[in-house]
């Protein structure tokens, strides 16, 4: 029992062998994935009609026998068409099944049999296409009832999970073991573990559905805060330098900046020189939309951090962001700059030369890089600190679950050597993440927020394009590259295939290089081209020898090419609205006045009306507020990456189950800190400690 069903698919008898890969790409490897591995949706089909009452468009259940069953080959078509013929005693129907000749070997004349499925027609009547089917005599699995339909993958059928998972409830629906505390159910209201499976499988009404996604969410998220509240515990717990609050090195630092810091930047960097006063560590979020100047904040706490005599690494997901930052902070700290360095994996510098790698590396640990600034090769390398008291990961959801999880790890292990205490940490990000996710994720950090962007941004004209309007659009483009500025096109990521839309966007480049910008050089970047390759693309558009970059999503997140005023989004539909949103801030920084066309070949309501917010709001926390709405979770945070069930996922906009378990959870360590009364628990966080460790 205390295995917690921990048992491999493969040591069950009943999963036949060739489908243990596929499972495994649906993320379901155990008995325990297989039980929660939930139906993303349920198709009614629990009432029985009488066929002499169906009409079309329906979607219907009927019981009747098989008067006559045939496969018909059409050649025209090539394919199978199964035909039958169903009567119950109120009439007789057509039934026809495309492409699955099978069927003839399960069903046969005269069996009875029940059907779900749509009531079409044509020139010879009505007929039920493509239904589920079962024997009438076999307990209402496929049909006649409320059905489970699942996330599919090739070769792996709903019908297929349906009868595996009612073999699994069998065998082992009482052995799940109840993780939640009999005092939380109680308080909850919530319902048992396996009458919320077993409901969540094999539903008896949509109430129940309900209350068991309720159960399943609850356990989930409660199962995330108690790793972050537990995270958050340890953390407190170990030492960190205390930097002291200098308000005159501060105060000169800001008057000397070339502009004025907005009041939210301001608040924040308040906040973060609070939090790296303490002897604890400080682990702060810090969101902000693009352009919202996030990086100068940080600069300030770098800055006292270095005048106390520590150092601070500044970690970005890709090298040209580094170079970005090794600038600024070189600019920003003209007087110190020959304590800056930057790491990665092809170069490492001070501001004046070169160094060689172990001689860079012996400035680092010796203190006298003050600064270091780099890619993950930060953490990758051998890299000593004489003195590391704080880490800036910039981007950080650029970097994965499992992968901050590690960067964060690391972080901490980046040990001082005089003092052997942990770096406060300050994670940025520019994809504002509604509240309710922040809260549900990132529950064990502290939040800092810049909702104002500097003064005196110009608003981006942001426009929706149909194709009647391309060629208008092409001109106005034309007409703004002759007077000096530049231009980008994006175009959408096809799920998990770079390769398609890599395709797609060399395509697209040399449609616009040979038949509508035969006169302009334009420059191409997707995902599946070398790193090199990659830098010295951005870097030549950058250095304006390119008018257009062509582009798949992979633009770089953060990249600052000011002279750039023009963003074009190729089928913008495809993109959810916080992403629409990044591309926008790639324009729009500099006084010139900037567009963003948003194309799409779309006719439908809903994408306009989704679209159509972005013209707006230049708000990225509404906007991203309104993506949850309508979106769900599921784009902010994988499902997959997450390792969170659907049936909990579409949970994780209800901010008040989210605090629930948030409290719930704190007080259940309150009450019993190493959860010695709760072995079950105690055995599912270790695992999931594990998990999120791998290393
Ligand atoms: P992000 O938050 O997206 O990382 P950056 O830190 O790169 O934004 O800042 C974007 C630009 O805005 C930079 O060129 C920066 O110098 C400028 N900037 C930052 N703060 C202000 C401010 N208060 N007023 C005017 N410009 C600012
Ligand atoms: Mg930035």
């Amino acid at each position: 029992m205390t295995n917690n069903l921990q048992i491999p698919l493969r040591n069950v008898s009943f999963v036949e062998k060739k489908y243990l890969k596929k499972l495994e790409r649906l993320g379901v490897r155990t008995v325990r994935d297989f039980l929660y591995f939930f139906p993303h949706r349920y198709d009614d089909f629990s009432k029985l009609s009488k066929i002499a009452d169906l009409k079309p468009d329906q979607t219907a259940t009927v019981e009747g026998k098989i008067i006559d069953i045939q496969n018909i080959r059409t050649w025209k078509r090539r394919m199978t068409i199964t035909e039958a013929a169903v009567q119950d005693k109120s009439g007789l129907i057509r039934v026809v099944w495309f492409n699955q000749p099978f069927i003839l070997q399960n069903i046969k004349k005269d069996f009875r049999v029940r059907l779900s499925g749509k009531v079409n027609w044509d020139n010879k009547g009505l007929y039920l296409s493509n239904p589920a089917y079962e024997l009438a005599k076999r307990v209402p699995t496929n049909t006649g009832r409320i059905v489970p339909v699942y996330p599919e993958t090739r070769g792996v059928t709903s019908r297929w999970i349906r009868w595996k998972i009612s073999q699994l409830l069998g065998k082992y629906l009482n052995e799940i073991p109840e993780i939640i505390p009999n005092a939380i159910l109680k308080r909850q209201e919530l319902i048992g573990v396996k009458e919320a499976v077993r409901e969540l499988h094999f539903p008896s009404c949509f109430e129940k559905i309900k209350e068991a996604q309720k159960r399943v969410a609850l356990e989930e998220m409660f199962l995330i805060q108690l790793v972050s509240v537990r995270a958050r515990k340890d953390w407190e717990q170990s030492r960190a330098i205390e930097i002291p609050f200098n308000e005159k090195l501060i105060k000169d630092f800001v008057g000397y900046l070339s502009f004025k810091l907005t009041d939210a930047q301001k608040k924040s960097a308040f906040q973060i020189l609070k939090d790296i006063e303490k002897p604890h560590p400080m682990n702060r979020l810090f969101e902000g939309d693009v352009g919202s100047g996030k990086t100068v904040v940080a600069a300030i706490a770098a800055l006292e951090t270095m005048m106390a005599g520590y150092q601070t690494a500044i970690m970005a997901p890709t090298e040209v962001l580094a170079i970005q930052h090794f600038e600024t902070f070189k600019k920003i700290f003209k007087n110190f700059s020959q304590k800056v360095g930057i790491l990665t994996n092809s170069q490492c510098r001070t501001v004046w030369k070169k160094n060689t790698r172990r001689n860079f590396l012996g400035k680092v640990g010796r203190g006298e890089i003050k600064i270091l600034i780099g890619t993950h090769a930060l953490i990758q390398e051998s890299v000593e600190f004489k003195n590391l008291a704080l880490v800036v990961i910039d981007e950080q959801h650029r970097f994965g679950v499992e992968q901050r999880a590690r960067l964060q790890k690391a972080a901490a292990n980046l040990k001082d050597n005089l003092k052997n205490s942990v770096p406060h940490l300050l994670s940025m990000t520019a994809t504002p993440i509604p509240r309710t996710l922040a809260l549900a994720f990132y529950g064990n950090l502290d939040l800092s927020i810049l909702d104002e962007l500097p003064k005196g941004r110009k608003k981006i004209i942001t426009e929706i394009i149909t194709p009647a309007n391309r060629e208008k659009v092409y001109d106005f483009i034309r007409a703004e590259i002759k007077n000096g500025r530049q231009a980008f096109f994006i175009f959408p990521l096809i799920e998990e295939s770079e390769k398609i839309s890599g395709k797609a966007a060399t395509e697209e480049h040399e449609r616009l290089s040979s038949d509508i910008f035969p006169d302009l050089k334009i420059g191409l970047l997707h995902g599946r081209m070398k790193p090199k390759d990659k830098e010295k693309v951005m870097k030549d558009f950058k250095d304006k020898k390119y008018n257009i970059l062509v582009s798949t999503s992979v633009i770089e997140v953060g990249v600052d090419v000011p002279n750039a005023t023009i963003m074009v989004i190729e089928g913008s539909e495809r993109f959810g609205l916080a992403q629409l949103h990044q591309f926008r801030g790639r324009v729009g920084r500099s006084e010139k006045q900037s567009h963003c066309f948003l194309f799409t070949d779309s006719s439908s309501a809903n994408t306009k009306k989704r679209l159509k917010a972005l013209l707006e709001s230049e708000d990225g926390f509404k906007l991203a507020e309104y993506d949850l709405e309508i979106r769900g979770p599921g784009q902010f945070i994988g499902t997959r990456q997450s390792g969170i069930a659907d049936a909990a996922m579409q949970h994780l906009s209800d901010v008040k189950l989210i605090q629930q378990a948030r409290i719930e959870a704190q007080s259940l360590f309150e009450f019993d800190p190493k959860l010695e009364k709760f072995p079950l628990l105690k055995e599912v966080l270790e695992r999931m400690n594990k998990e999120v460790h791998l290393e």
